[in-house]
């Protein structure tokens, strides 16, 4: 194996280890978190070393980069893609149906027609809501005020299946900076769910990245989504 290969294998080694060790201060079960490795700027042959060291959901930004990666692996069967990028509206109907899940919902509009195109293919598509806990103005995602408003339009679309919130925080300056906010998405996950307004519980809550993803989950992340720590920096293109 390439020593690429094999610092690849040690990060990701590191990363699990990282996991369990913030799931067992917060009592947690480990196997409840998933590691999605974020991949934008990574070549397929790297993702491929992530793959024999275990992973298998890989999270990508856009469309046509995930679409040559996808094909430059299709002989991994039990790869799941993940978007976890802006969402473009011309992009939607492709997109629909070739991810396991869409992390980066931000309007009702976009839950539309990702309803409509998955209702075209006879599917179900899982997403999430991404919610800006910071109420960033330069930032995507409902404000949480938003999101309340936007339940009822949800809880109409069946064929799309809200699994849960996503969050990214304001960058902070330490990790800790970063826990009110992931504690807030928690919350608002809670509150939602127990006023009862979609079809099912929100039951996953992707927040937490490279420097940040052992507070994310000890306030309860479900998916951690993990670039740099995994591949090292990237290299804009
Ligand atoms: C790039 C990216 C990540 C991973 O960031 P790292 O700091 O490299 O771990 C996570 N989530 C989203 C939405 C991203 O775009």
């Amino acid at each position: 194996m390439s020593a690429v290969g094999m610092h690849i294998e040690a990060n990701v080694d590191r990363v699990r280890t990282t996991v369990a060790e913030a799931a067992a201060r917060a009592g947690r079960d480990p196997s409840r978190i998933t590691i999605v490795a974020a991949t934008k700027f990574v070549q397929a042959d790297r993702l491929q070393q992530a793959y024999r060291a275990g992973l298998r959901a890989f999270g990508e930004n856009r469309l046509q980069e995930a679409q040559r990666k996808m094909s430059a692996l299709s002989h991994l069967a039990d790869i799941h893609w993940h978007f976890i990028g802006r969402l473009q509206r011309r992009k939607l109907k492709a997109i629909t149906g070739r991810f396991a899940l869409i992390h980066s919902v931000e309007s009702v509009e976009q839950a539309e027609l990702i309803n409509r195109w998955a209702a075209e293919r006879g599917i179900q598509q899982p997403i999430l809501l991404e919610v800006n806990v910071g109420q960033e103005p330069t930032k995507g995602g409902f404000s949480p005020s938003a999101l309340w408003d936007a339940l009822s339009d949800l809880a109409r679309l069946t064929h799309v299946a809200i699994q849960g919130l996503m969050t990214v925080p304001p960058i902070a300056a330490t990790p800790e900076a970063a826990r009110p906010f992931f504690r807030a998405l928690r919350s608002l996950a809670e509150a939602v769910n127990r006023a009862a307004r979609l079809p099912r519980a929100l039951q996953e809550l992707s927040m937490g990245m490279s420097h940040d993803y052992p507070v994310a989950i000890e306030e309860g992340a479900t998916i951690v989504r993990i670039g740099t720590a995994i591949f090292g920096p990237r290299q804009s293109v």
